[in-house]
């Protein structure tokens, strides 16, 4: 498989989506109300997770407007947070996850986030997609966080050719500058909600079917 430009291909995407994906944040952002730092990132990805991008909003609104901080969330009762957050489904497993996830936080870590990868994998509910988020769009490093979007869309362009969105990840690392990495998961989320729908690709509007293996496969 030869490699292709994904500098061209996120080029090609930017004039589209702006600024664009977020975990929980559609194109004009979240709830302005919750500023954009470890602890709010981290839980919106977390409660993010199997659920559409405005269940995260109302269940992240939910939970902050009652458990703002860490210190406020690590003390809180299970129960009442699973009242909190069930918009994005699987409440009780989420819940339990971000009240424990808090309470390493504040017992472990200070109250801060970490910022190494494998630090943020030892926290409940935070996989490499998670933690690549967090670190992407809370803390700036440069991260290619593979969502289902990403993985999916990576594969049908023939960007690459993987099962796994962990081998996903490096495969995309592996063939993109490091100071693109952000965009990859800013673009193709964005492109997956609007262009390359998972059920019906919108092949004719897409602006990279020129890139893509997919659509040079059905002519
Ligand atoms: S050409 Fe179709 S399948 Fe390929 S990226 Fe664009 S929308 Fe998706």
């Amino acid at each position: 498989m030869a490699a292709k430009d994904v500098p061209r291909i996120l080029d090609a995407l930017k004039p589209l989506y702006g600024d664009g994906a977020f975990p929980g944040r559609s194109a004009e952002g979240l709830s302005p109300k919750w500023p954009n730092d470890p602890f709010h990132v981290l839980m919106a990805t977390i409660l993010s997770q199997r659920t559409r991008d405005e269940n995260t909003r109302k269940a992240s609104d939910a939970l902050f407007s009652e458990f703002p901080t860490v210190d406020a969330l690590a003390s809180a009762d299970p129960e009442r947070v699973s009242a909190l957050v069930r918009p994005a489904g699987f409440p009780r497993q989420k819940a339990k996850a971000l009240v424990e996830c808090c309470r390493v936080l504040r017992d472990e870590w200070g109250g801060e986030v970490p910022t190494g990868t494998e630090d943020l994998l030892t926290l409940p509910m935070v996989g490499r997609k998670t933690a690549a988020c967090v670190r992407a769009y809370a803390m700036g490093i440069p991260s290619v966080c593979v969502d289902t979007h990403v993985h999916r869309i990576s594969n049908l362009m023939g960007l690459v050719d993987t099962k796994d969105p962990n081998k996903t990840e490096e495969a995309l690392m592996a063939i993109t500058p490091r100071e693109r990495w952000m965009d990859i998961n800013r673009y193709l989320v964005r492109h997956g909600q609007e262009i390359c729908l998972p059920r019906k690709p919108r092949c004719e509007r897409c602006p990279v079917s020129g890139h893509c293996d997919h659509f040079s496969s059905r002519a």
